[in-house]
């Protein structure tokens, strides 16, 4: 395939190429590409705002990491974000910097990412900046979104007796990186050997990934929950709690039970998990429950609801309930802290929850 160097096309002319034809859907936008800023009026609502960096060599690898997919995931996990605040999002800004080994088609594929993304949440691009960098791509997406004030859901409202409960599964995007990062050890052990072996690697990475397509795609390729959002409105339940879970469920436990000043009963026979993310877990010799509590970029809804709810929530398809809220316990020294975060394993002894969640530093 032939590259384009990005010179040929200059920055304007690369942003031209990029967002041509892009048409605001959102009543919100006011005004979008072309001038110094866009223009937005939420007429009355409030307005929710959340960025996102994703850096090559922290966030991502580019050895097994799909443009596209890529492209995707940025907006994805900023869509994320404002659905875990009950909102509803509407726009977007992509900010790039671009290194010299990345040619036009490279931003192209990125960019047909970001546009499919924006197609499936129905947000408009409406902005963003693009420069050179000295290394690695950079990425940073910035979403906004609207909601009505009273419909707005923190991450401190949870009171005790409120029940837990969790979307889709856990764990299962992080043995999907666990999978990639496996192979790709393998890959550069025997790349440079022979054709023919990497013949003989192509082959037999297919197999490894046969039956795994999903944690896959988990992994690169993960949806923010905007259908759950959809759902609970419906069913007339607004949670009195809510965070995505991007860092692991213990981290984002932590976050919920400090910030609302409460203690937790987590069941570890009520955590969703998927059965190919427990095979993998097996043959890597993983505990699969550690996997699920702190492997993070699940991305899935974590929220907390008044017991009353209970008759609306279980009908919910893709809701499972893993616990409950309890009074918080505070020991001496760690006053701020709430001390009584608990796992009640299969054998009924509860054990404190540890956050272990992912930390870029
Ligand atoms: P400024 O000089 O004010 O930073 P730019 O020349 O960088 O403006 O951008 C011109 C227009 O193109 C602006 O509307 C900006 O938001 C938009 N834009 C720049 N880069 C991107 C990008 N990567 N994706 C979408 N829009 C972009
Ligand atoms: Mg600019």
């Amino acid at each position: 395939m032939s590259r384009t160097p990005i010179s040929q096309l200059g920055e304007f002319g690369l942003i031209r190429h990029l967002t041509q034809g892009l048409k605001p859907g959102q009543s919100s936008t006011v005004y979008s590409i072309g001038d110094d800023a866009a223009v937005l009026d939420h007429k009355g609502k409030r307005t929710l705002v959340t960025t996102d960096l994703l850096l090559e060599g922290i966030h991502f690898n580019l050895e097994y990491v799909p443009l596209r997919h890529l492209g995707y995931k940025a907006v994805a996990v900023n869509v994320s974000d404002i659905c875990a605040m009950n909102a509803t999002p509407t726009q977007i800004t992509v900010g790039l910097g671009i290194s010299a080994r990345f040619a036009v088609e490279d931003i192209e594929e990125f960019y047909a990412g970001v546009r499919a993304a924006c197609e499936h949440y129905k947000v408009d691009l409406v902005g963003g900046d693009t420069c050179a960098s000295v290394n690695g791509l950079t990425i940073a997406v910035t979403c906004l979104g609207q909601a009505d004030d009273k419909d707005i859901v923190y991450r401190h409202g949870a009171k005790p007796n409120d029940l837990i409960c969790v979307t889709g599964n856990l764990g299962s995007a992080y043995l999907g990186l666990q999978l990639l990062e496996r192979e790709l050890q393998v890959f550069r052990s025997t790349q440079h050997d022979n054709l023919a072996k990497a013949t003989e690697h192509d082959e037999a990475i297919h197999e490894k990934f046969e039956g795994r397509e999903y944690l896959l795609e988990r992994q690169l390729r993960p949806e923010a929950r905007v259908d759950i959002i959809q759902a609970l409105r419906k069913a007339g339940i607004k949670p009195t709690a809510m965070m995505d879970v991007s860092d692991g469920l213990s981290s984002e436990l932590f976050h919920i039970c400090t910030q609302s000043k409460v203690g937790c009963d987590i069941y570890e026979d009520k955590l969703p998990i998927d059965y190919q993310a427990v095979a993998l877990a097996e043959e890597m010799n993983l505990n699969i429950v550690t996997c699920a509590l702190n492997g993070g970029e699940d991305y899935e809804l974590l929220f907390t609801c008044d017991i009353r709810d209970y008759e609306k929530l279980v009908p919910l398809d893709d809701v499972y309930i893993i616990g409950h809220v309890t009074p918080a316990e505070f020991e001496s020294d760690k006053p701020e802290q709430p001390a009584n975060l608990r796992l009640i394993p299969r054998n009924g002894n509860p054990m404190p929850l540890t956050a272990q969640g992912w930390n870029a530093f």
